[in-house]
């Protein structure tokens, strides 16, 4: 757990001002994504551009929460060692991330 805070340190440091602010501004937009779901889409799209602009890669937590095709939030998450298997219930689009060391067990 202490290591894998100390990894979150490092990456924070090399990131520069404004890829904070658009790491904050991505979480954010992914919450309001979850609450609204009439939007959710166009939020999601606009968090992707904000990572695309700033240079600032979306956080693997949130890239496994929707789609990379439609950017629908409506995944089903599968876990088939040593993948974690990501399918859209929209558009059956399905992505393939492996699996992390930690995540394994
Ligand atoms: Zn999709």
């Amino acid at each position: 757990m202490q290591k894998a805070n100390q990894n979150a340190d490092k990456k924070e440091k090399k990131l520069k001002g404004n890829q904070k602010l658009a790491l904050e501004r991505i979480y954010r937009l992914f919450e309001l994504a979850a609450e609204n779901e009439k939007y959710a889409k166009r939020y999601v799209a606009l968090a992707k551009r904000i990572g695309e602009k700033t240079r600032t890669s979306i956080p693997r937590e949130l890239k496994t929460q929707h789609c990379t095709k439609c950017n629908s939030l409506k995944v089903v998450k599968t876990t088939k060692t040593p993948f974690l298997i990501i399918k859209c219930e929209e558009c059956k689009h399905t992505k393939k991330y492996p699996l992390k060391n930690k995540e394994k067990n």
